[in-house]
C-alpha cells in the first residue's frame, strides 16, 4: 500500500479528522487516510484501519460479492484484533514499562466494551 500511494497520514489544513479505511471493490484498491499528529493514538488508528485493509485483501478473492461485506461487528472484530495482537509490541515505543500500561488499558477496555455492542 505504501509503494502504491495508497497512504494518506498526515495531517494538514483543512482535511477531515479521524481515521478511516476505504476498500475499493472493482479495482482490488485499498485506502487508509488518517490525521497523524504523532501521538500513541496514531499508532493504533493506523493499526485499527491496516486490521479492516487486510481483512479486505483476505476477503477479496472470494466468489460470492456479498460476502466481501461484512457488518460493523464483523470488521470491527478484525481491526480491534490487530490492535490487541500487536500490544505486547507496543514497547518499542515507550521509554518505560509504566507508561504502556494506561494505553494498553484503554485499547483493552474500548474493545470490551465495543465488541459487544
Ligand atoms: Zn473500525
Amino acid at each position: 500500500m505504501q509503494a502504491m500511494g495508497h497512504f494518506d497520514l498526515e495531517s494538514r489544513k483543512g482535511k477531515a479528522p479521524g481515521g478511516y479505511n476505504y476498500p475499493l471493490d472493482e479495482t482490488v484498491v485499498v485506502f487508509i487516510k488518517m490525521n497523524a499528529t504523532t501521538t500513541l493514538n496514531d499508532m493504533v488508528t493506523l493499526l485499527h484501519e491496516g486490521g479492516h485493509a487486510i481483512h479486505f485483501f483476505l476477503v477479496m478473492d472470494l466468489i460470492m460479492r456479498d460476502f466481501k461485506h461484512f457488518t460493523p461487528e464483523a470488521a470491527e472484530l478484525a481491526s480491534m484484533s490487530i490492535e490487541l495482537l500487536t500490544m505486547e509490541h507496543w514497547d518499542v515505543f515507550f521509554d518505560h514499562e509504566k507508561d504502556q500500561k494506561g494505553p494498553r488499558n484503554s485499547t483493552w477496555r474500548k474493545s470490551l466494551v465495543r465488541w459487544p455492542g
